[in-house]
């Protein structure tokens, strides 16, 4: 599945993330800069969130997209669990579109799951699709069982997305969350996709794996991790980057295609788990 903009452009197939940026006046304009040379770079699927320094990601958002076609881009972002259902939701999603200068959402997202139930939630998302609020609606950080709980709700069946963790060194939802969702043609936004710049696995970036298949192909570690993901049908990473060379290397990603050689040198050194494990977040 892709996601397609208001205009009937596709926004992909390697989106951008903005958790931790908007923060520091220091390093504000550096970032804008990044998240601007990524847009050029074709990167227009944009993330963020209400909870990003409780808004600040957002207000960075709506600077970084000053001037372009908004047609042209696909922005998304998420509410609080404690904020998804009837009383809170409407307020919420005002706020993230006035935060973002912006009338409308292409995606809004349940950020993870809390005591507002799934069928109250989907409701809610239904109606700001109605009211135009938003364009379409998804879920993050839901496994399969809350994934069938949803489908099972009035309107559930319309969520078009699940956003969760998925690296090359996290591989659990390829058990049965990930064929599970490309089967009922609901796309998987690939969250920490560089697992956090290799942080949440070290040694993951520089293995010999990596490293040979980047060799191979010219490209950078961090190319190969987003490559390993855009190998699979329904995934769009969204990277993140303060850093402008890194989001046009993180674009440049869209052109590598790896062989089955280089896909069996990376499943060798970092399999998939052969059975069930509880969905990984950090
Ligand atoms: P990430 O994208 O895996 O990694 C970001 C880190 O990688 C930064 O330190 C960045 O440093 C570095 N980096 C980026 N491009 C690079 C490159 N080409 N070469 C080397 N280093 C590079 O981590 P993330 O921000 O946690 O995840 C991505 C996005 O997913 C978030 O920003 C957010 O939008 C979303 N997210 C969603 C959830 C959820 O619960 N739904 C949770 C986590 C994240 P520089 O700034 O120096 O480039």
């Amino acid at each position: 599945m892709e996601f397609i903009t208001q205009s009937g452009v596709p926004a992909g197939p390697i989106g951008q993330g903005t958790w931790y940026l908007g923060n520091r006046p220091d390093t504000f304009q550096q970032e804008l800069s990044a998240l601007r040379a990524g847009i050029d770079r074709g990167m227009t699927l944009l993330d963020t969130a209400e909870m990003y320094g409780e808004g600040a990601a957002e207000r960075l958002l709506s600077q970084a997209i000053r001037g372009y076609d908004r047609e042209k881009l696909y922005l998304v972002s998420k509410v609080y669990p404690h904020n998804a259902g009837r009383k809170n939701i409407f307020h919420s999603c005002r706020q993230s579109l006035k935060r973002l200068e912006t009338d409308y959402l292409d995606l809004y997202l349940l950020h993870w799951r809390g005591s507002v139930p799934l069928a109250e939630t989907a409701e809610c998302m239904e109606k700001l699709r109605e009211d135009g609020l938003i364009r379409a609606w998804g879920v993050s950080n839901l496994d399969l069982d809350d994934m069938d709980e949803l489908a099972a709700v009035p309107g559930g069946k319309n969520c078009v997305t699940d956003q969760v963790l998925y690296h090359l060194g996290s591989r659990g939802i390829e058990f049965d969350l990930l064929p599970a969702l490309q089967e009922r043609d609901i796309s998987v936004m690939a969250y920490c996709p560089l697992a956090q710049g290799g942080s949440l696995r070290r040694g993951l970036l520089e293995s010999p794996a990596v490293a040979d298949t980047a060799r191979a192909h010219d490209a950078s570690p961090a190319q190969v991790l987003l490559a390993f993901l855009l190998a699979r049908p329904g995934v769009v990473p969204i990277p993140r980057s303060s850093n402008a060379a890194h989001a046009l290397d993180n674009a440049g990603a869209a052109d590598i295609r790896l062989t089955k050689e280089d896909l069996a040198r990376l499943d060798a050194a970092f399999p998939a788990p052969k059975h069930r494990v509880p969905l990984d977040t950090q």
